[in-house]
């Protein structure tokens, strides 16, 4: 069950409205150590030795907002998979597969990935809000907290003016919009000085993890002031869709700023039928477009969040039918070795002899369907 506001009061307790709505309030109490975390929540054995072992390879940071979503009592409760470490991240088992950049993000400058020849992705910080569990950059973590620095902003931006046929950029991290807004401004305006650049898309997870950053109107100015952008955020769970998130997402959809979501499809958060028709039909709710839903990459550190491709159809087999079709991501799979994308679908055309298909409906029947070109 989703909590009430009420109910989340159990961390909210004595701490003022106008902190609890403050962004930065939230990033400078981050719970950092097994100590703090330990005022609010009774650890789980595999949880103190994960906090401990997974110290400077891949650390822990939860805002007070995301700590207050979970359900202390439940040990298995979908926010605090994906926040608190567990010793199986850094356990061999674990450890054997995958690889710490499986997506070969890493491109032609430090920073930058030109995998399609249309877009460009910019890593702009190492910093997030929180650090995931099951995060696909996982391997920058380690690398400590800190923004692109100018010179290579500079080599970043010759890049793409080199390039014409570069129409997105698309800045991601860590998360951009944990960078302070000046900082942000000169980014968006070196990007927005370049006339191929027809379209700016921002990947931040902070609707999710401390959306009172959207509270905040020089940020949300600077965003309008940039304009086409786009953002792309992660809700994973029902639980993550709570009054301020949907408040945040009000605040850019003014402004004129349109939120899709990427999903990640996790073990033990949301590989649920029912989950994820929840997630998508709330999303749909509060106004942000369902984009994709990924199947989890062989990150290294993060293997143990990884389901089969089969539970990922039928989640999309149920979705169809059940929700409108503008609800339903798309379903794909990151190639290796920065292959890119794959669409994945449930099959629907069963047989076929040129003109005569056999489609299996969305609720199981067959049905024939003569189709030839006219
Ligand atoms: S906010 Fe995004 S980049 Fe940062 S840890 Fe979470 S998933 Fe990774």
């Amino acid at each position: 069950m989703e909590k009430t506001p009420e109910q989340r009061l159990w961390i909210k307790a004595n701490i003022p409205e106008k902190l609890w709505r403050d962004y930065h309030w939230q990033i400078q109490n981050r719970i950092r150590t097994k100590e703090q975390l330990e005022k609010y929540i009774k650890l789980l054995p595999e949880e103190i030795e994960g906090i401990e072992r997974t110290k400077g390879l891949y650390p822990m940071a939860i805002t007070p907002y995301y700590l207050s979503l979970m359900d202390p009592e439940d040990p298995m409760d979908p926010i605090r998979l994906q926040a608190i470490p567990r010793v199986v991240e850094v356990d061999e088992s674990v450890q054997r597969y995958g690889e710490p950049d499986a997506l070969k993000e890493d491109g032609p400058i430090p920073g930058l990935t030109h995998r399609y020849p249309d877009r460009v992705l910019v890593q702009t910080t190492t910093f997030c809000a929180v650090y995931c569990r099951h995060c696909m950059r996982k391997r920058i973590f380690s690398q400590g907290e800190r923004a692109i620095g100018e010179q290579q902003l500079k080599l970043i931006v010759e890049y793409v003016k080199k390039h014409s046929e570069i129409r997105e950029v698309l800045l991601s991290g860590g998360d951009p919009l944990t960078l302070n807004p000046e900082k942000l401004d000169i980014i968006l305006s070196e990007f927005r000085k370049i006339p191929h650049i027809e379209v700016i898309r921002i990947g931040t997870r902070l609707p999710v993890l401390a959306p009172q950053r959207f509270f905040d109107e020089d940020v949300l100015k600077i965003l309008e002031k940039h304009s086409p952008i786009w953002i792309s955020t992660h809700f994973n769970h029902p639980k993550e869709i709570t009054p301020e998130a949907q408040e945040a997402v009000e605040n850019l959809l003014r402004r004129g700023i349109p939120v899709l979501n990427q999903t990640v499809l996790l073990k033990g958060v949301n590989d649920n039928p029912e989950i994820m028709l929840e997630l998508m039909r709330k999303l749909i709710k509060i106004k942000v477009k369902p984009q994709y839903l990924f199947h989890c990459d062989p990150i290294k550190g993060v293997i143990h969040f990884r389901t089969t491709l089969e539970k990922g159809l039928e989640i999309m087999k149920y979705l169809r039918g059940r929700i409108s079709g503008y609800a339903i991501p798309t379903y794909a799979v990151d190639l290796p070795g920065g292959k890119g994308k794959v669409p994945l679908l449930p099959r629907y055309l069963i047989d076929s002899d040129g003109t005569k298909h056999t489609f299996l409906s969305w609720d199981g029947q067959k049905v024939e369907y003569d189709i030839c070109e006219f």
